[in-house]
């Protein structure tokens, strides 16, 4: 697995092959297949993948909290809700929800442990959400995760190779259509409305 420290960088280089993919992905995957193939990955990746060597997610964005976050992390910290707004957030309007004032997060501790324990947000515990339903129609922030979290960046490699995707030619429009329909792939999976 690539080294946290290097992602960002080595994320940046597959850029444009990673956006052609999810081009790829979006005109040939099956939908259901494909949430499948994300959810083995991450069970297998995440079994063995020691996340305190990383908490990239936790110092390149902002800690995020619903409203329905703020009463138990405010009690796992001492402090009241309003105190805990006026110190720690600020809302953000257009994610509807709390994110901490600084990033790293405010609540990563300097040994890597969160300092909300078991009572870190939701979306921190569903991050990268490479096991969630409907990835087809998440595969821009995929791909965004993908310079931030090892894992995630792993998991696109060897999507790639399942779907051989590097190994596959350049389709003309005139040829066959690789999804078997007997068109043209310009009058089926080609074909630009
Ligand atoms: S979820 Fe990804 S980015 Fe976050 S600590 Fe684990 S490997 Fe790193
Ligand atoms: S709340 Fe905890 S788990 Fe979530 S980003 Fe902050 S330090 Fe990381």
């Amino acid at each position: 697995m690539i080294s946290p420290d290097e992602v960002k960088a080595r994320a940046k280089l597959k850029k444009n092959e990673n956006y052609k993919f999810r081009t790829y992905l979006k005109m040939n995957a099956d939908p259901i297949k494909l949430d499948e193939q994300f959810y083995k990955l991450h069970e297998e990746l995440f079994s063995i993948y020691d996340c305190s060597q990383c908490r990239n997610c936790c110092k390149m964005y902002c800690g995020m909290l619903l409203q329905e976050d703020i009463d138990k992390v405010a009690g796992q910290l001492s402090i009241s809700a309003e105190d805990l707004i006026s110190q720690y957030l600020e809302y953000d309007q257009a994610e509807m929800s709390y994110k901490t004032r600084h990033c790293p997060c405010d609540f990563l501790k300097e040994n890597g442990d969160c300092a909300l324990g078991e009572c870190k947000p939701a979306n921190c515990n569903k991050y990268p959400y490479t096991d969630q339903p409907d990835r087809i129609g998440s595969l821009l922030s995929i791909i965004e995760s993908a310079s931030v979290c090892p894992v995630v960046y792993e998991m696109l490699e060897r999507l790639k190779e399942e779907y051989h995707f590097k190994k596959r030619k350049r389709i003309y429009p005139n040829d066959p259509c690789p999804c078997g329909s007997g068109l043209k792939y310009k009058k089926c999976c080609g074909k630009i409305n």
